[in-house]
């Protein structure tokens, strides 16, 4: 890669070239060697865009939904970006989004960027790469991120956690009030969407939510989540996450909570890289290295693992 190609790749991507967009997001993808320049290059450009994290287990409607709210933001004239992350999935390059037909009315507008990533060659994980791909976007002028997650896994929980609003989508019928207890996202929610509220069992999810959400002790000032009802395949109460989520932005914003929120999530990211680092620092029990050794002297009694671990990071 010569000198200047980080550069004309930034610039270009400004411009809004999706070609030079999906580049970058791929060398966030891959831990290409050139990202920390890429960073040091975007970092100018960070914090103005809204990012919103989309979760729920597979079937509740995501796709669907993030399809009606890019139409719906559309509307209202924001250049929009979607990254679908999968944290379970080793594959890439759009493979998941390329059957998301329901995607597909946005595909040729020029103010939609559509992109869903995996964490293949990332030190640091989805964490690390998520954040790097939403200031890739951000640094392409998309006012408006939605970041999806496929699943309710610990990852997928830490991924949309990630997004200054976190929507989290339920469908009746399929006990996910008792899952998003269970997988933590009770407490990452911002606002529940209640979606398929065509369905029969609509109105009793809507209030195991209510119910559990009166449960929950909230210091005074705190956020109060937002429980909405929407029927994603007709297009019915969009507009009503819509409203929530603005409103959601203007608490964040008048309690300083957003800024919270952004330190947060780059202390996340910090942590994540700093993290792979030194894993890949750490050497592995192939190499030879100093891990090996270590190991091996454990395995024979003459150290403690703790004292193995000791030794190992004096030796970084
Ligand atoms: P995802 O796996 O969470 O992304 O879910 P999808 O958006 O792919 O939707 C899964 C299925 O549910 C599809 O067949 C959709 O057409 C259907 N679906 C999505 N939203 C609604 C809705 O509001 N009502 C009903 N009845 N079906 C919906």
């Amino acid at each position: 890669m010569s000198d200047r190609t980080v550069p004309i790749l930034i610039a270009k991507a400004r411009d809004g070239d999706p070609r030079s967009v999906a580049r970058l997001i791929s060398m966030v993808e891959n831990g290409d060697p050139a990202l920390p320049e890429v960073a040091a290059t975007l970092a100018p450009y960070a914090g103005d865009s809204q990012v919103i994290g989309l979760t729920g287990s597979p079937g509740v409607g995501k796709s669907t939904t993030t399809n009606e709210l890019v139409r719906a933001l559309r509307r209202s004239g924001r250049r929009v970006g979607v990254l679908a992350v999968d944290p379970s999935s080793p594959f890439t390059g759009g493979a998941i989004l390329g059957d998301r037909i329901r995607m597909q009315e946005h595909t040729t507008d020029p103010g939609v960027y559509i992109r869903s990533m995996s964490s293949r060659g990332q030190l640091g994980g989805l964490a690390a790469a998520t954040p790097q791909a939403v200031r890739v976007l951000e640094g392409a002028g998309c006012e408006v991120i939605l970041v999806e997650t496929v699943g309710v896994g610990q990852a997928e929980v830490e991924v949309a956690s990630l997004a200054d609003t976190t929507l989290v989508l339920l469908a009746p019928g399929m006990g996910d009030a008792i899952q998003a207890v269970k997988a933590g996202i009770l407490e990452i929610a911002d606002v529940f969407v209640v979606n398929k509220a065509d369905r029969p069992g609509a109105d009793a999810t809507y209030r195991d939510i209510q119910g559990m959400l009166g449960l929950g002790e909230r210091v005074p000032g705190d956020w109060r989540p937002l429980v909405v009802r929407a029927s994603a395949v007709k297009g019915e109460g969009i507009a009503d996450v819509v409203a929530a989520i603005d409103k959601h932005r203007a608490w964040l914003e008048t309690t300083g909570e957003l800024r919270k929120r952004r330190e947060r999530r780059a202390a996340v990211e910090v942590e994540a890289i700093a993290l792979g680092t030194l894993r890949a620092r750490l050497g592995n029990l192939r190499e030879g290295t100093a891990l090996s050794e270590l190991a091996f002297r454990v395995a024979a009694g003459e150290i403690d693992p703790y004292a193995a671990a000791d030794d190992l990071i004096k030796g970084l």
